[in-house]
């Protein structure tokens, strides 16, 4: 193999019979239950409790978690594929269930043995639910520059602060909180943050305001106070002061699943735009028998292709653990949220004023795809990582 491959290891991608009997039985799924009431989810801003309970019945919140903490199993691969069958129906459901991923990596990842059995079990069987605290009205993409802080006081922490845009804080049991623990050093600006885990009904947990963002409707973001929350010292998840580690090391990983959203809603406004544009007819015939619009469904098929594999390879090479998952990981999430962008907007054009009619349900493709290029890592910070990725891979040189 030649750059930017050592192997062919790096380069397959290891779908089986397994993941597609998966898949069928999630699309029969959402097929059936959720896509005739996405108005219903649309419009009441939120995901019906019935479907909540039969994707955990279904076992959804355990895909991916190890079978020894209460999952399924199946690894980062099986993970894209239920993400990108609920978000084919709905952004928001993919989300309920994988605001999870957030919460349960960095324990997974970082956390004590006892931390990993006292809470991951009830997320992975859906008996609690989870949120990520971490971005702050002043602190985003610069994570180093947050502001909250953890004091020590008597063998435990107390932690202070204000997180903005944080998914499913409205209904989390068990939060993962950064906090600074110490200043940062003059050469280290990561250091001195510190993650814990915090649980709702805690003295001085409180959920703010709900933000009423473009899209994810069903399922949108909150701001979470922390005033003087008490956390035990066994509640840090990863190494005191190496905080920063932990949450970057988690967004490496779960953003193979914001990928997968995007390749689930550019499938759905694909496959829409295609049925319409064999059924409108303009001049006499099908709108597709028309060159530009044609060359349109051949450019949105092209890049809805490139998208799945593309988050295929990179979750292939984090279930093998492969460290060349790095890079994959950050050019499926640019890229694939990029194509549903840009796929959901040609959808629209194909349907002409159908198209951004909300009765349609085309629209919602595009304001969904837009926030899935901002979080876990806006499009821009993960240009900086993938040349980052490729100076050190290729001339071993720091950028
Ligand atoms: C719907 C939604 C849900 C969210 N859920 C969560 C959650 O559950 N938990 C959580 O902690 N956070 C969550 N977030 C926050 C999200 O992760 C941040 O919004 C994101 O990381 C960007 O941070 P910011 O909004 O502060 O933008 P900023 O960091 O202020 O960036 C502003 C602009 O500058 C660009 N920029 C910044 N730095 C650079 C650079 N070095 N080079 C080039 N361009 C740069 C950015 O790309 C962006 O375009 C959510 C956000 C949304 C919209």
């Amino acid at each position: 193999m030649v750059f930017p491959f050592r192997s062919v290891e790096d380069f397959k991608v290891e779908l089986t019979e397994e993941h597609e009997l998966f898949r069928k039985s999630v699309r029969e799924f959402v097929e059936n239950k959720v896509m005739p009431r996405w108005r219903e989810i649309e419009e009441s801003n939120s995901v019906p409790e019935d479907i909540k309970r039969e994707m955990i019945a279904m076992g959804f919140t355990g895909v991916g978690i190890p079978e020894e903490y209460g999952g399924q199993g199946g690894g980062f691969l099986m993970s894209s594929i239920l993400t990108e069958e609920l978000s084919r129906a709905s952004v928001a459901l993919s989300v309920t269930v994988g605001v999870r991923d957030l919460f349960v990596v960095p324990l997974l990842r970082f956390g004590s043995e006892e931390l990993k059995r006292r809470y991951v079990p009830p997320v992975a069987r859906g008996e609690a639910n989870a949120a990520h605290a971490n971005t702050e009205p002043v602190a985003g993409s610069d994570v180093a520059s947050i502001q909250s802080r953890a004091r020590k006081v008597n063998g435990s922490y107390v932690l202070s602060g204000r997180k903005v845009f944080i998914t499913g804080a409205g209904e989390a049991d068990y939060f993962i909180v950064s906090a600074r623990t110490e200043d940062p050093l003059p050469d280290k600006r990561w250091w001195g943050i510190t993650c814990f885990v915090v649980e709702k009904d805690w003295p001085g947990v409180k959920i703010g305001q709900q933000f009423r963002v473009m899209g994810l409707r069903g399922e949108q973001p909150y701001e979470v106070i922390l005033d003087e929350v008490k956390v035990p010292e066994e509640n840090i998840v990863g190494k005191v002061n190496e905080g920063f580690k932990v949450l970057m090391d988690t967004y490496d990983h779960t953003r193979i699943g914001v990928a997968a959203q995007g390749v689930g809603i550019a499938q759905a406004a694909f496959e829409k735009a295609l049925n319409y544009a064999l059924q409108r007819e303009t001049f006499g015939s099908p709108i597709i028998a028309h060159g530009i619009i044609a060359e349109k469904i051949a450019d949105m098929y092209m890049r809805l292709q490139a998208a799945r594999l593309l988050t295929y390879w990179a979750a292939t090479l984090a279930d093998k653990g492969r460290p060349e998952f790095l890079v994959a990981a950050s050019l499926a999430k640019a890229y694939a949220t990029e194509a549903a962008e840009w796929i959901a907007r040609q959808a629209i054009q194909i349907h002409g004023a159908y198209g951004v009619d909300f009765e349609t349900g085309i629209e919602r493709y595009l304001r969904d795809a837009i926030i899935t290029t901002i979080y876990e890592g806006t499009n821009e910070i993960q240009r900086l990582v993938i040349t980052r990725q490729l100076v050190r891979q290729a001339f071993g040189l720091k950028i």
